[in-house]
């Protein structure tokens, strides 16, 4: 039984006042005014009580990548470069453990891992999550990037286990890319569609047909593809190939914006790491109405922050290409549990949901800042941590 100072419905974006919680198993079974909550609660119910909290559900991270740690280097003029040191596959489960409890800590309580995870180790994070040994967020993990053959993206690409990501050539290979990761347990399917360019400068574009063959083979078994698509010629192929949603898409068009919408493909919004330009694409997929669903693209050490606490710095940055803070909540709860097609089970703090709460003090409505510094996160009704004033 938890009695919530106010809790944010997201969906109608406001504030339900001295309202009451109550959980059963790892759900939520009711929800309402405390008055009338408390009634119903059984008679051994513990009570939590944050009446001096704002609740919300649960923040989920689309493009999570926690398997990674890239350092930062300057050389004495000051140029900054990023490097990935390569890991063996058990440093990075190990790694992978230490970063999904921070993004725990942090109030994220569901992750889409998309990639640069060695060769299956987010499988073995996911399934230590779910199987209690580890705490972490709730995952979909893709395994292994499909990337066309001869990208160079990420660029520090020589520095990865080559194994790591899966390079495609061809319908025949991609689906048979798709169907090793299939196979090995992915949860959702991530394919690169600009690999970059080479020595000659020229993109290394994934083909239609090959982005296609493994949408329709994932799409077949109910499984979505995230698509890595940052310049508009890889925008186009990911919309007419048919992804799910659109990683970074820096330089999108309105007209493709406008077909984004009509096929339902969400716009993955992942702008901390890279300057993006020009400013305008979000209010623009806004205007046009497309789903923006919110991703850290988190994959470096960030120096004085735990990963959880870099990973909600992109909510910021958002902020300052000119998403509401209403629409930054509404990406980072109902959007992207719409995304990773878990609307009926995490995203908002309704009846029959999983008892994903996070309690903030202040009103993240008007100061977005507050999300900062979760300090109540309870997954599945397991308290996780609660340092709220008189707990
Ligand atoms: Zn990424």
């Amino acid at each position: 039984l938890i009695k919530a100072g106010r809790v944010l419905d997201v969906k109608a974006g406001k504030y339900l006042l001295d309202y009451g919680i109550i959980t059963e198993g790892e759900k939520i079974s009711q929800i309402g005014p405390w008055a009338q909550i408390k009634s119903h609660a059984p008679p051994d119910a513990v009570l939590t009580d944050l009446s001096q909290a704002t609740l919300l559900p649960g923040l989920i991270d689309c493009h999570a990548h926690l398997l990674s740690s890239g350092q930062i280097h300057r050389d004495s003029a000051g140029n900054s470069a990023i490097s990935l040191v390569r890991a063996s596959e058990s440093a990075r489960a190990l790694m992978g453990a230490r970063h999904a409890r921070e993004e725990l800590e942090a109030g994220i309580t569901s992750a889409r891992i998309l990639g640069h995870s060695g060769i299956d180790s987010d499988i073995s994070l996911r399934d230590a999550i779910n199987g209690g040994w580890l705490v972490g967020p709730r995952l979909q993990v893709s395994v292994r990037k499909i990337a066309s053959l001869g990208a160079t993206t990420p660029p520090f690409i020589e520095h990865l286990n080559p194994e790591e990501i899966r390079l495609v050539s061809g319908p025949e290979d991609a689906r048979r890319a798709f169907r090793e990761n299939l196979a090995a347990g992915a949860d959702v399917i991530k394919i690169v569609v600009d690999g970059g360019k080479g020595d000659n400068g020229l993109a290394r574009y994934m083909a239609v047909e090959d982005a296609r063959a493994i949408v329709d083979d994932a799409h077949r078994v109910g499984l979505k593809v995230a698509a890595h698509a940052e310049d508009q010629v890889a925008v186009q192929i990911a919309i007419d190939a048919g992804v799910d949603s659109i990683e970074h898409a820096w330089s999108v068009t309105d007209e493709q914006l406008t077909k984004m919408k009509d096929r339902g493909i969400f716009l993955c919004a992942t702008d901390l790491l890279v300057p993006v330009s020009p400013k305008d694409r979000l209010e623009r997929a806004l205007k046009v109405g497309v789903k923006i669903a919110v991703g850290s693209d988190m994959w470096i050490a960030w120096a004085g922050k735990t990963r959880g606490e870099a990973s909600l710095l992109v909510l910021d940055v958002l902020k300052k290409e000119g998403m509401s803070n209403l629409e930054i909540l509404r990406g980072s709860t109902i959007v992207a549990a719409e995304l990773m097609g878990w609307s009926d089970r995490v995203g908002e703090l309704r009846p029959g949901k999983f008892a994903d709460i996070i309690g903030v003090t202040g009103d993240p409505i008007e100061d977005l800042s507050v999300l900062q510094r979760v300090q109540f996160v309870m997954k599945g009704a397991v308290l996780i941590k609660n340092s709220l004033v008189g707990n």
